[in-house]
């Protein structure tokens, strides 16, 4: 009986908080009102955490969170929303890795995805097939908990990200890229069927074949239509181990050749294609404390320090092959047929040999040193652009080796690496170049608590760059504060996207935190 006041209080004053008009009817024993209610929280804590996000640059409070058990409550939340005269803005937060508080609801209700991973933990949360090779994986669900049950099977997903303590729901709202996409295409080409809430509480199968709509609406489409409880994966054989190879380069063109070279051949079947494709800069950043820095054997330090006070910026060309019983006689081989004709610069190849998981895992290190030395949970000022491979070139010479070298403060892991267009589904929300080949390029900063504004003159700097000389980018993980940017940014596919939204969610509820519709 005293969890029934404590359940009216809360609610009551969320609402009352929030100008709720039409009060609930506290003599009105409505049960599901109250389940929804003591799953509500407005406890300072849980307000906070919710306020903040990786990127520790946006603060946003909600009025409360919601710890739901399961889907069911996401869709009363939903619901309660929906069919009030004053409806409340609602976001999933998946991890909070997002870094301009996409997941945020200011004054309205953000709900704690990862809560259902704990309450849903008996095996419901994660179920593989393995005649059908696919998994059922709950929207809350971290990429590493679907990799660690998946591997259980010998089985592993296709496609993935470069860390893995991000949730299927979060990677699936943006993309989810990595080495595979150029291959595999990204996260988002590989989903099978979806159960999602729409921003009218209607509880739907989604799939090419059923509701085909919502399902490619919701693909991309930064939390705007639905949200995903239930993701389908596909599924394959997990390899057991892999070979590593980084080949650097002082010549961006030899360096891009190389990498287009490599990711023309992308077949699903074909014995010569490379299953992970990556670059990045190497430059001198005074700490040399980023997450890739640790693959070069310390010995070999000086000489690629060297290079880099030579050079300035040097490239890092990063591929992999995986092996297992079967192939671990023939990958050497056929790695060395892969290297051949490569334009890197002699004697600057370095290999390893690891474990399948470990490579999928490798930022996961990275992470747990930074956060040692209390450097994980500092503002990520980041920048993710994709850029046409015609303009690529152009891009290296106004921003790399212009602005970034001028300016001198980039810190952390700076990627840039190609993909084919031909492995993203258009009818999907995401936003790509117009161009068959195109390069992502990620600034991943780590700045101080006053010193994040540096990078940000940094990246406007770099996105007024590029509308000067015409370059055709289009953001990842995208950030606008306005409409017309918005509509910029979706280009010829805004309109579709529009009709998504009055079709999904017509009252504007979800993932305000984006900014798309509720940016007055
Ligand atoms: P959140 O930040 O919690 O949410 C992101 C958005 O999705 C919000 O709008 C939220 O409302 C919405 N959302 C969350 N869950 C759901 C759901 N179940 N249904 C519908 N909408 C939902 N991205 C890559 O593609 N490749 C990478 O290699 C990569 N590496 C990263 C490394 C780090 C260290 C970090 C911090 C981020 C990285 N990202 C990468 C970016 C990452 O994919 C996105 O920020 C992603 O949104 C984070 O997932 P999350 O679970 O934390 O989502």
């Amino acid at each position: 009986f005293p969890a029934y006041f404590t359940a009216i209080f809360i609610i009551t004053r969320v609402m009352s908080i929030m100008k709720i008009s039409k009060p609930l009817d506290v003599h009105h024993k409505d049960i599901r009102a109250v389940d929804l209610a003591t799953k509500l929280s407005v406890d300072p804590s849980a307000i906070e955490s919710a306020s903040r996000d990786f990127g520790g640059i946006v603060k946003a409070e909600p009025e409360a969170v919601l710890h739901p058990s399961a889907p069911q409550d996401i869709a009363a939340l939903i619901k309660f929303s929906y069919s009030n005269s004053v409806p409340f803005g609602i976001a999933a937060k998946g991890h909070g890795h997002s870094v301009r508080g996409q997941a945020m609801a200011e004054n309205g209700v953000v709900v704690d995805m990862r809560s259902m991973a704990n309450k849903r933990r008996n095996g419901t949360g994660i179920r593989v097939s393995i005649d059908r090779l696919y998994a059922d994986v709950g929207g809350e669900q971290l990429w590493i908990d679907v990799l660690n049950a998946t591997l259980e099977y010998g089985l592993a997903p296709i496609s993935w990200t470069d860390y893995l303590y991000l949730t299927v729901g979060g990677t699936l709202s943006n993309a989810g890229i990595s080495g595979q996409t150029f291959r595999y295409g990204p996260q988002i080409s590989n989903v099978l069927e979806m159960d999602v809430i729409t921003g009218k509480a209607d509880f739907l199968t989604c799939s090419p074949r059923m509701n085909s709509e919502l399902f490619y609406a919701v693909l991309g489409g930064l939390g705007q239509f639905g949200i995903i409880t239930r993701a389908r994966i596909p599924l394959q054989p997990a390899p057991k181990r892999v070979k590593w190879v980084r080949l650097l380069y002082d010549d961006f063109s030899s360096f891009t050749k190389d990498q287009e070279l490599l990711i023309s051949k992308n077949g699903r079947k074909d014995k010569s294609a490379l299953d992970y494709l990556e670059g990045s800069l190497l430059m001198d950043q005074g700490s040399p404390d980023n997450w890739r820095s640790s693959f070069f054997p310390y010995k070999d330090h000086p000489k690629i320090i060297s290079l880099i006070t030579k050079h300035g910026i040097i490239y890092c060309l990063e591929i992999v092959k995986h092996y297992d019983d079967r192939t671990k006689h023939t990958v050497d081989k056929e790695m060395e047929q892969v290297l051949q004709g490569m334009n890197y610069m002699p004697g600057f190849i370095f290999g390893k040999d690891v474990g399948y998981e470990e490579f999928l895992n490798r930022v996961r290190s990275g992470e747990l040193k930074l956060k040692s030395q209390g450097l994980w949970d500092v503002p990520h000022p980041w920048l993710n652009l994709f850029i046409p491979k015609s303009q690529i070139s152009d891009f290296n010479n106004g921003v790399f080796r212009g602005i970034v070298l001028e300016r001198n403060i980039t810190t952390g892991p700076v990627l840039v690496y190609p993909m084919n267009r031909q492995k993203w589904d258009d009818r999907m929300s995401a936003v790509i170049p117009d161009e068959e080949i195109f390069y992502t390029v990620g600034f991943l900063h780590s700045s101080g608590f006053d010193t994040w504004k540096a990078f940000e003159d940094q990246n406007k700097d770099i996105m007024r760059f590029c509308n000067k000389t015409g370059i055709m980018l289009k953001q990842y993980l995208p950030h606008y504060s306005t409409k017309e940017e918005w509509v910029h940014h979706f280009g010829s596919k805004w309109k579709v996207f529009q009709h998504r939204k009055y079709q999904f969610d017509p009252r504007m509820l979800l993932s305000p935190g984006q900014r798309i519709f509720n940016n007055n």
